[in-house]
């Protein structure tokens, strides 16, 4: 029997299984369909929350001791397998921000240098950008990352590990009490797993599979779409935020476009509305694109929650089933600092951070979605 079985192999069952591992815990992870293939893989990737200062603490708080993690998680990752995950520390051009005033006392109080730019400086780094802003705020320390890439890597250094067990198309329904205290599950095939923990890291889904049990664990898909270039010469330096969309640019030089949000219940398909909108801002932005074909596009299904705060903790009435979802926009940036917690609590370990915040039980500011 494993110690820990984990539901989901996303960015936050996979790191969550990582940091487990590596404490001499023998883990079992089940995925509905194969990991690392739903949201994941279909978000942008950027190494953090799109306008920092409009959050809640607890969302600053692992964003920001997960953007130190980063680094070095990603050139560990490269060592032990050779397929890098690409972090491009290109840093974030927003352009108009809204609120300028809050946006510099948050930076301020957290020492984080900004420079306020006028259009000559936006230009001198972004040569190809339209020239019809008026300024932008320049966020040096902000990065991507190439989170398909991230989750390949990952996955394949999981394999290597020998406690480490993978089933992949095994869609949990049902979680049992064990009167030893153990929990077991009940997969769609009939298959039936134990483990003295379970980790539900099932994104989107968990609040469908867990809501059942704990009404407090609200978490919904939110869709967004995206699409990416293949440019033939190199066209953005930086990431570029305007309106709430951005471009993201890859270190071999593809431009992801992003993102919509809708409410589309579990629908994952794309649209040609979406489609005409990535476009219009992708070429508004950056006008050379009109010449560029679009190579892909995709729809994935954020986990959203209140506020965007995950649930990481006791599913309440509960001794050892545990959820860790719900990071809605920012599950990438968030993930090995989630995944540390998640860690820190399975093991009775000292927290990385306060963990009352993102306990199911805790009542969100509103149950306002982002
Ligand atoms: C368009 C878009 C852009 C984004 N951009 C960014 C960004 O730039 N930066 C950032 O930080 N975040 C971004 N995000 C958000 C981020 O992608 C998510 O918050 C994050 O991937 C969530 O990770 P997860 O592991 O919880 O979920 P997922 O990656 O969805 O993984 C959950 C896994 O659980 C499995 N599962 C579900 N139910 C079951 C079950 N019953 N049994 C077994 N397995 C199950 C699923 O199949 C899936 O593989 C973006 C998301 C989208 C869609």
């Amino acid at each position: 029997m494993a110690d820990v079985l984990i539901v989901g192999g996303g960015i936050i069952g996979l790191l969550v299984a990582k940091e487990l591992l590596e404490q001499g815990a023998k883990v079992t992870l089940l995925e509905q369909g194969q990991p690392g293939q739903e949201a994941s893989w279909a978000g942008g990737g950027i190494v953090s929350p799109l306008y920092p200062w409009t959050y809640s603490e607890p969302v600053t708080a692992l964003a920001s001791w997960a953007q130190a993690a980063y680094p070095q998680l990603v050139a560990e990752l490269n060592a032990a397998t050779g397929l890098d995950p690409e972090l491009n520390l290109c840093g974030l051009l927003m352009l108009e921000p809204p609120n300028q005033a809050e946006m510099e006392a948050w930076a301020r109080a957290r020492g984080k240098n900004l420079g306020l730019w006028a259009p000559e400086q936006i230009q001198q780094r972004e040569p190809d950008l339209a020239t019809t802003f008026s300024g932008g705020v320049w966020w040096p320390h902000i990065g991507n990352v190439r989170n398909p890439r991230l989750l390949q890597s990952l996955l394949l250094h999981l394999q290597r590990q020998p406690e480490f067990e993978l089933h992949c198309q095994e869609q949990v329904e049902e979680f049992t009490a064990q009167p030893s205290g153990a929990v077991s599950v009940l997969t769609l095939s009939g298959n039936r797993f134990s483990a003295a923990q379970v980790a539900v890291c099932a994104g989107a889904w968990a609040g469908r599979l867990l809501q059942p049990l704990a009404a407090s664990i609200q978490v919904q898909p939110v869709r967004g779409q995206m699409l990416v270039y293949a440019p033939r010469r190199k066209l953005l330096n930086s990431i570029v935020l305007h309106n709430g969309r951005y471009l993201i640019p890859r270190l071999d030089g593809r431009i992801v476009a992003g993102s919509t949000l809708e409410h589309t219940e579990f629908h994952k398909s794309s649209t040609r509305e979406a489609r005409q909108e990535l476009v219009a801002m992708a070429t508004g932005l950056v006008p050379a694109l009109a010449k560029e074909a679009v190579e892909a596009q995709w729809a994935g299904l954020r986990p959203g929650s209140p506020h965007g705060i995950p649930f990481i903790g006791r599913v309440p009435g509960w001794d050892n089933l545990f959820v860790n979802a719900g990071h809605y926009r920012n599950g990438l940036v968030l993930a090995p600092a989630s995944a540390r917690l998640m860690r820190d609590l399975l093991l009775g370990q000292e927290p990385i951070v306060d963990p009352v915040p993102y306990d199911p039980l805790t009542p969100r500011p509103s149950a306002d979605m982002f």
